[in-house]
């Protein structure tokens, strides 16, 4: 029988009937030879069925209620689990409406009374259920498809990723779940515009459908973030293989991606967790591959990272543990500032600094700020901090002073968190009377963030401060919302051109479009523009060429102790004494 039903030519419609006691098959078959369109094919029961739908697909499904030893619910709804897509029409002598209602409930397409079943009814019903069936289906498909990329939609995904690791154990198979998604997309977003953003997701989606195998199923679970669901059999290596697919995905998404005449090279972070091995719930594996792609996050450039268990623990502990610990961290004075030179184009001498902080752990060594500023942010700690710092740079200003050391500018980091602090300006006037710092060195650094987030307060609060003597620059400039605009509101005297275009200056066209427009923006508005993060001959070249005031970089020097940035800096022969 198994032959019988693969050997029908496909312009046939095949029907497959359940009917152990052959009753419906008596009062169908009749009326179907009259119509050669449909092929009939009779099995026992539902395990029967299942082991031939496995072998052959059939167009229709018809199940006589009347003989099976389960509920027919029931059985109609393992039948459409398995084939959720095959019109089920349950059949019996007489079906009353309320019967039927619960048949349709279960999942049947249809229901009919074969007791005095006429062809024409017959007809009508399988017309109605394959249009109804395909309709459903088309919206089924629409319900899971990506709006943006021709992939699955999150909701594919954690259907699609359920059902697989439901049959993991009958299919004596394991899976991988892979996640993906692109460093900094929301600054790039931010800066392009959505448009462009979306024909980046785009042709993502394109690289990583082009670089998986034929069964792996690949969805997008938002923004640009994907997942791959990749189903690998038990005799394999399931480390080795996904390795192999990852060195191909990792290829083809390092690749610059084109947009606006230019090419931006963008990279990647690829969590991956196994299943049944780290886990065999679609919850746990989502949040491990997450962890495990912060984890690649670390790593510069384009990289993976496979979960290992622990790694929760790991993150937790070490972050708990570190904001326990920041909170003595101040008393213990375990805070230092770094200094790195600003120098001048024009005279090519080191006019300034910008004061970096670092903490000097007593287990962990040096830590830098990333680790430790965010934290101290999301729990209030900066305020302290940026107290620490201020107060910290201004007697390392008063120490150069008395060695007979000058600098123009020191750049003082302050943090968006630090103006919900209502006592900002008033401790800060305390700070600068006590210590008597020279205010007119004191150049406090801003991002953008900082003022967008209460535009009008911040502004009070700058105005104030101005009025002491301190000026201002815009940090990280042109990753920012609303960077022109802020410009003419604000008491803002210096612009510093963020890292990430700088070191693109050689290589992006558009970049270097960024960096000569902001300098020219600066200088009509007759502001100073700093270039961070010079590393290259070439990029302090086109910054000499386009006019740039200062630069900060590794190109020249890293952030210092105090100590080896006093020793750069000349010191101004001693004033005569009268
Ligand atoms: P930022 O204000 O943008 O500081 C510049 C960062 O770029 C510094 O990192 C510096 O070491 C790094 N850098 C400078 N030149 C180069 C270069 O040529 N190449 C590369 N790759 N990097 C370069 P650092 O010291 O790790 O500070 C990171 C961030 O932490 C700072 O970014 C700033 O946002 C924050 N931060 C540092 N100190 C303080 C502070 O006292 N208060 C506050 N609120 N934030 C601070
Ligand atoms: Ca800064
Ligand atoms: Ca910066």
């Amino acid at each position: 029988m198994r032959s019988a039903l693969r050997q029908l030519p496909d312009k046939h419609k095949k029907i497959l009937l359940i009917d152990s006691n052959q009753q419906d098959q008596s009062r169908l078959q009749p009326i179907l030879e009259q119509y050669p369109l449909y092929q009939l094919t009779r099995c026992n029961d539902h395990v029967e069925a299942m082991m031939l739908l496995q072998e052959s697909p059939v167009d229709f499904i018809f199940l006589s209620c009347c003989c099976s030893p389960l509920p027919c619910p029931t059985v109609i709804s393992d039948l459409h689990q398995y084939q959720p897509h095959t019109p089920i029409i349950a059949l019996s002598s007489t079906i009353s409406e309320e019967q039927g209602q619960k048949l349709i409930e279960a999942k049947a397409t249809d229901f009919l009374s074969t007791e005095n079943i006429s062809a024409d009814t017959l007809l009508r019903t399988l017309r109605h259920a394959e249009l109804t069936t395909k309709q459903n289906t088309e919206i089924e498909l629409l319900r899971h498809s990506d709006t943006l990329t021709p992939v699955g939609n999150r909701q594919f995904f954690y259907l699609t990723l359920l059902h697989k690791l439901n049959s993991l154990i009958d299919q004596k198979s394991q899976l991988a779940l892979i996640t993906i998604d692109l460093d900094d997309f929301r600054k790039f977003n931010t800066r392009h515009g959505f448009s462009v953003g979306d024909e980046i997701v785009l042709e993502m989606g394109k690289r990583i459908q082009e670089s998986i195998q034929r069964d792996d199923i690949v969805s997008r679970l938002g923004s640009d973030e994907f997942a791959i669901i990749q189903e690998i059999p038990k005799d394999q290596d399931l480390h080795q293989t996904v390795k192999q697919q990852l060195a191909q995905l990792i290829t083809s998404l390092q690749e610059p991606y084109a947009h606006h005449h230019t090419h931006t090279h963008l990279n990647c972070s690829i969590g991956v967790v196994l299943a049944p091995e780290h886990g065999s719930e679609v919850d746990l594996l989502t949040k491990r591959a997450s962890l495990a792609r912060l984890k690649a996050k670390q790593i510069h450039g384009c990289s993976y990272s496979i979960y290992r268990p622990g790694m929760e623990i790991a993150g937790e502990e070490a972050k708990s543990g570190l904001e326990a610990e920041l909170m003595t961290a101040l008393r213990a004075e375990q805070f230092e500032l770094f200094y790195q030179p600003r120098i001048d184009l024009r005279s090519g001498k080191i006019v300034g600094a910008e004061a970096l902080i670092r903490w000097r752990h007593p287990t962990r060594g040096l830590i830098m700020p990333g680790d430790f500023i965010p934290i101290s942010e999301n729990n209030g700690l900066i305020v302290p901090i940026g107290y620490w710092t201020i107060h910290q740079a201004g007697l390392h200003l008063k120490e150069l002073a008395q060695e007979g050391i000058h600098i123009d500018r020191l750049g003082v980091n302050l943090s968006f968190r630090q103006f919900k602090d209502e006592m900002l300006v008033d401790t800060i006037k305390r700070i600068i009377n006590k210590e008597t710092i020279d205010t007119s060195v004191i150049e406090f650094e801003l991002t953008e963030s900082a003022i967008f987030n209460d535009e009008e307060h911040v502004r009070n609060c700058l105005d104030s401060l101005a009025e002491e003597g301190v000026t201002f620059s815009l940090d990280d400039f042109g990753t920012g919302y609303s960077s022109f605009s802020l410009l003419h509101k604000l008491p803002i005297s210096a612009l510093k051109v963020d890292r990430s275009f700088v070191s693109q200056v050689n290589d992006s066209s558009e970049a270097a479009e960024i960096v000569r427009s902001i300098i020219s923006l600066a200088q009509n508005m007759n502001i100073k523009v700093i270039a961070e993060g010079v590393e290259t001959r070439e990029q302090l070249d086109f910054l000499i060429k386009y006019d740039c005031d200062e630069i900060q970089g590794y190109f020249y020097s890293p952030p210092v102790c105090f100590n080896d940035f006093k020793r750069m800096l000349p010191k101004n022969p001693p004033l005569p004494s009268t």
